[in-house]
C-alpha cells in the first residue's frame, strides 16, 4: 500500500512541443508509475462530450487554461490514487501557481507530495515550427497555428511563478530539452535515480 521512500512523484513543466508527453511516457513505464497528463485526459472529455469536456471546450479551443475546479475534479483522485500505489508523473498539472497551491495542500494532506519539478527547458517560440508540424500529423483539435500560438503565449505567462515556487521549496531541476527525445532521456533518466 504505501510507496516506500523512493517512489517516483515527479512533475514535468515545459512548454508546449518541449516533449512532456513523451519524456512523461518513457517515465512511466522505467519506474512503473502513471503518466498523468491533463491535457490528454481533457481532450478525452471533449471528445465524449462529457460534462466536463462540454464545459472545458471553449477555453481549450482558444488554447487558454480550462477553469481549476474542472482540472481538480478530473486530476486530483488521478493522482491521489497514483501515489498511493506506485508514484506518478504528472504532465501539464499544475500549471499555473493557483494550482500548484492547491494541490501541494490535497497532496500533503495525503501523503503523496511532488517529490521533484522538472522543467524541460526550450525556448517557446523556437518550438514553432515543431508543433506546427506535429499539428498535421496528430490532428489534435487545440492544435491550429492560432491556437498554439495562444498556448506558448500562456505558457510564458504562467511559467516563472510556477517555477519560483518550486525552486524555493529545493524540488526544482532543469533539464536542456532542445536536443533528440533519447538526449533529453539519458539527462531526466540521471536526475530522476541522483534525487
Ligand atoms: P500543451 O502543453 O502542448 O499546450 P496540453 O495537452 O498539456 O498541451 O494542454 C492542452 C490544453 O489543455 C491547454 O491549452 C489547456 O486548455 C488545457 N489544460 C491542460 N492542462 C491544464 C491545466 N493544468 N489547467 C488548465 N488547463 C489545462
Amino acid at each position: 500500500m504505501t510507496q516506500g521512500e523512493r517512489a517516483v512523484r515527479l512533475l514535468l513543466i515545459g512548454p508546449p512541443g518541449s516533449g512532456k508527453g513523451t519524456q512523461g511516457k518513457r517515465v512511466a513505464q522505467r519506474y512503473g508509475v502513471e503518466h498523468i497528463a491533463a491535457g490528454d485526459l481533457l481532450r478525452l472529455e471533449v471528445e465524449t462530450e462529457s460534462g466536463i469536456g462540454r464545459r472545458a471546450a471553449a477555453s481549450m479551443q482558444r488554447g487558454e487554461l480550462v477553469p481549476d475546479a474542472l482540472v481538480y475534479e478530473l486530476v486530483m483522485p488521478r493522482v491521489l490514487a497514483a501515489g498511493k500505489a506506485n508514484g506518478y508523473v504528472l504532465d501539464g498539472f499544475p500549471r499555473s501557481v493557483g494550482q500548484a497551491e492547491e494541490g501541494r495542500a490535497i497532496f500533503e494532506d495525503n501523503d503523496v507530495a511532488v517529490r521533484l519539478a522538472v522543467l524541460l527547458d526550450a525556448i517557446p517560440d523556437d518550438l514553432l515550427p515543431r508543433l506546427l508540424e506535429r499539428a498535421q500529423s496528430e490532428g489534435r483539435f487545440d492544435d491550429t497555428p492560432e491556437v498554439i500560438r495562444a498556448r506558448l503565449d500562456v505558457f510564458k505567462e504562467e511559467v516563472e511563478p510556477l517555477l519560483a515556487f518550486y525552486r524555493e521549496r529545493g524540488l526544482l531541476v532543469t533539464v536542456d530539452a532542445s536536443g533528440s527525445p533519447d538526449d533529453v532521456w539519458a539527462q531526466l533518466q540521471a536526475v530522476v535515480e541522483s534525487t
